[in-house]
C-alpha cells in the first residue's frame, strides 16, 4: 500500500464513502460499534446517521444472523480480504432486509484498522425472484390444465377424439412394429335422438355422462375409454384382438340393457340401450383407418339387424373390393 498523507486518504475515503449508493458503515473490528453510516444507510433502515451511529451494527443485524455475521467479521479481520454474504438486516421499525453484505478490513493511515461493511439491498431483487418463480408455476399449472383439456371431454371427463387418435396412432405404430393385435371397439347410444326429444338435452347429458362412467369402470386400466363424438363411444383396447374385446363389447353392452337409467323405459324397446361393433389389427385391417371403418361398419350391422347387440368386423378380404386410387 503506498503511503499516502492522512488527511486527503481519509476525505478521500469520506467522499467515496457518502456518494455511495449502498449502506455503508465503517465500524469498529472489536467493538462492532458503528462509527460512521452513510447518507443511503439513512434511507435503508430509516433512521438518521446519528441514530445508526448509537450502538452496535449488531443492532441491525437479525439476530439469527447475528453469529454469522459475527463469524465473518472474526474472518475479515485475519484475512484482510473482502468477504460476501446474504445477510438480513432489520430496519429501524423492524422490518426484514435482506442485503448482500461485503465486509473488509480498512487500515488508515493513521494506523487504525477499522472494518468496512457494505449491505446491498436485494430485498426487491429476491421479491421479484420470487414473483418471477411463482409466475412461472402458474404457468406451469396453467399448461398442465390446458393439456388435460385438451385430452379431455367435457361432458363426460373421459378422454376425447383427439386423445383417442394419438393413442391409436402410437399403439398402431407398436403393434405393426411387434406383431401383436389392438383392438377398437365402438359404442353408440341406440335411439338417443328420441332420448333428447323426449326427455331434453340435460337428460341426455346425464345419461352419456353414465354411460361414460359404465366404459370406466368396465374397461381395463390398460384400456382407453374415449368419447368419439355426439353419443357415440370408443375403447381402444391394446394388445387384445377382436374375439378377446368381444368380451368387453358385450358385458357393456349387458351392463347398459339391465341398467335402470331414469326415462330408459320411455325408449322404444323400454330400456335404454347400445349398439356396438368390434374390429381389431390386423385381422380387419391394415390400417388405423380401416380398422376404425371395419369396427364402424360392423357397428351399422348391429343397428341395422335390431340395435342392443354386438357385431364383430367381418375379416378384411370380405369387406369389399379394395377402392381403386384415383390420381
Ligand atoms: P340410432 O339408434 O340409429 O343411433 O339413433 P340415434 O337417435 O341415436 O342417432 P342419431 O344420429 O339420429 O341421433 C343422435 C343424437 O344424439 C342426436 C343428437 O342431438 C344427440 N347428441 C349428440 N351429442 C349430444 C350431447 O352431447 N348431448 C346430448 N344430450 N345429445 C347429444
Ligand atoms: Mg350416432
Ligand atoms: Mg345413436
Amino acid at each position: 500500500m503506498s503511503p499516502a498523507r492522512a488527511p486527503s486518504q481519509r476525505a478521500r475515503y469520506n467522499d467515496l464513502f457518502e456518494r455511495m449508493l449502498d449502506s455503508a458503515f465503517l465500524v469498529d473490528p472489536a467493538s462492532l460499534k458503528v462509527l460512521e453510516a452513510n447518507a443511503a444507510s439513512e434511507r435503508a433502515f430509516l433512521a438518521p446517521a446519528e441514530r445508526l451511529q448509537k450502538g452496535s451494527v449488531l443492532d441491525w443485524i437479525s439476530p439469527a444472523h447475528a453469529e454469522e455475521f459475527r463469524r465473518s467479521v472474526r474472518v475479515a479481520m485475519r484475512r484482510f480480504h473482502p468477504r460476501q454474504f446474504d445477510c438480513h438486516w432489520v430496519d429501524v421499525d423492524g422490518n426484514p432486509l435482506t442485503m448482500e453484505t461485503v465486509m473488509c478490513m480498512l487500515r488508515l493511515d493513521d494506523g487504525r484498522e477499522l472494518l468496512q461493511v457494505i449491505a446491498v439491498d436485494v430485498t426487491e431483487d429476491r421479491r421479484h425472484r420470487d414473483r418471477i418463480a411463482e409466475h412461472l408455476n402458474q404457468l406451469e399449472e396453467m399448461n398442465e390444465k390446458l393439456q388435460a383439456l385438451s385430452t379431455t371431454d367435457e361432458l363426460t371427463q373421459i378422454a376425447n377424439y383427439r386423445r383417442f387418435r394419438d393413442e391409436l396412432g402410437r399403439e398402431h405404430a407398436r403393434a405393426a412394429r411387434y406383431g401383436t393385435p389392438y383392438a377398437v371397439v365402438f359404442f353408440d347410444a341406440d335411439h338417443f335422438k328420441h332420448f333428447n326429444d323426449t326427455n331434453g338435452h340435460p337428460a341426455g347429458d346425464r345419461l352419456l355422462r353414465q354411460l361414460a362412467e359404465i366404459l370406466r369402470e368396465e374397461a381395463r386400466n390398460t384400456d382407453l375409454p374415449a368419447r368419439y363424438g355426439g353419443e357415440e363411444f370408443v375403447v381402444l383396447c391394446p394388445g387384445v384382438d377382436a374375439e378377446g374385446a368381444s368380451v368387453l363389447a358385450e358385458r357393456v353392452r349387458a351392463r347398459v340393457a339391465s341398467t335402470d337409467f331414469k326415462h330408459g323405459e320411455e325408449q322404444p324397446g323400454g330400456r335404454f340401450t347400445v349398439s356396438v361393433g368390434v374390429a381389431s389389427f390386423p385381422a380387419h385391417g391394415a390400417s388405423e383407418e380401416q380398422v376404425l371403418q371395419a369396427a364402424d361398419q360392423a357397428l351399422y350391422v348391429s343397428k341395422k339387424s335390431g340395435r342392443n347387440r354386438c357385431t364383430l368386423a367381418q375379416a378384411q378380404a370380405e369387406l369389399g373390393p379394395p377402392r381403386r386410387k384415383t390420381g
